[in-house]
């Protein structure tokens, strides 16, 4: 049986990125017990979109409507339905960790399959949101001082405030790798030159420099032009979607969303589907509670060796969570052991909180 709980949960900090500031976290959790085993899955929307958690559970109990969890062949018949891919990723999430804890197997391993293998730990990238330089520098140094070899900073439309933070992070952090995210919020006129520009901070490769409605072909012309690196993230909807930009040659990285891509069978189509065509793939969650993002964990453990460092450490966000979140240590996260998700107790209460102050 699956049985749904929206949650609500205020943020400890504002999250500020190129779409807006956010000061709340919605979604909904799924619990998927069969025979005593049992699996837990979250739905996380885009964060910016203003939802309504029980709405968003209204809709998955619709879609579970008349589906036997019980039976093996449940997963194609949710799919023969078509369903938004973040509801999917709830139920398949707690589905798919039910089964494996059924067979006293953690998820990533199960998801592996008898030729696959899963790391024990996957090393975690920190991310810089603050919009001072000042503010910027103090967290990467922070970061840096928790074992994150990798920051990722996210820019807006903001060219002077981009550069100004870029290198007060780098003369915090000389010898961090690091990663820009624009979120699509790059004109396409100047992008190409501000990315020069930045370029000379020495940076690992930049998320989504062109909007996500530029197709693959110019996206594949952007990256021909680019001077860094570019990884795709917006664009990267789904497997085949993924495989398009890979035909076009128009990522150097894919940045893959277990919730967007419908949950973790799907994610570990598109590795495998990166891994056969040699390009690489860092995943990250959607700022999600402990249940996401350790199902996150799980499918970044399939990535292939060496393991990049992925978009996992987003804990600090949340001004309090429905379970312990992995363990993150020396900058790496490590995946849990224990059967199934591999959490320990999920607390629902206060999971709907009352709406923050705006
Ligand atoms: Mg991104």
């Amino acid at each position: 049986m699956i049985a749904l709980h929206p949650y609500s949960l205020p943020l400890a900090m504002p999250y500020r990125w190129a779409k807006g500031e956010q000061h709340e976290r919605v979604g909904f959790l799924a619990r998927c017990e069969r025979d005593g085993a049992v699996g837990w899955g979250e739905s996380a929307p885009p964060i910016h979109l203003t939802l309504d958690p029980h709405a968003l559970v209204a809709a998955a109990r619709r879609l579970l409507e008349g589906l036997d969890d019980g039976d093996p062949g449940f997963l194609a018949a949710l799919d023969a339905r078509d369903p938004d891919p973040r509801l999917r990723c709830a139920i398949a999430t707690a589905w798919l960790a039910a089964r494996a804890a059924a067979v006293g197997m953690p998820l990533g391993r199960f998801l592996a399959g008898p030729d696959g293998a899963a790391a024990a730990t996957v090393p975690a990238n920190g991310l810089v949101t603050d919009a001072l330089p000042d503010d910027a520098a103090a967290r990467a140094a922070s970061l840096v001082a928790q074992g994150h070899r990798t920051l990722k900073i996210k820019c807006t439309s903001d060219r002077a405030g981009d550069r100004a933070r870029v290198a007060a992070v780098r003369e915090a952090a000389p010898a961090a790798r690091l990663r820009l995210d624009a979120n699509e919020s790059w004109a396409p006129e100047w992008s190409l030159a501000h990315l020069a520009d930045l370029a000379s901070f020495d940076i690992e490769y930049v998320e989504q420099p062109l909007p996500s409605d530029h197709g693959p072909a110019a996206q594949a012309a952007y990256r021909a032009q680019s001077p860094v690196k570019v990884a795709l993230d917006e664009s990267a909807t789904d497997l085949p979607a993924i495989a398009a930009l890979l035909d076009a040659g128009a990522a150097d990285v894919i940045i893959l969303k277990p919730q967007r891509a419908g949950g973790p069978d799907r994610a570990k189509a598109i590795i495998d589907l990166c891994r056969a065509r040699g390009v690489r793939v860092t995943v990250t969650v959607s700022l999600e509670t402990a249940v996401g993002t350790t199902a996150a964990l799980h499918v970044a453990s399939l990535l292939p060796a060496p393991l990049p460092d992925c978009g996992l450490a987003m804990g600090r966000f949340l001004a309090r969570d429905v379970a312990a979140a992995p363990v993150l240590t020396d900058g790496r996260m490590i995946v849990p052991t224990l059967p199934g998700l591999g959490i320990g107790a999920v607390d629902l209460d206060g999971a709907l909180s009352a709406r923050p102050r705006r």
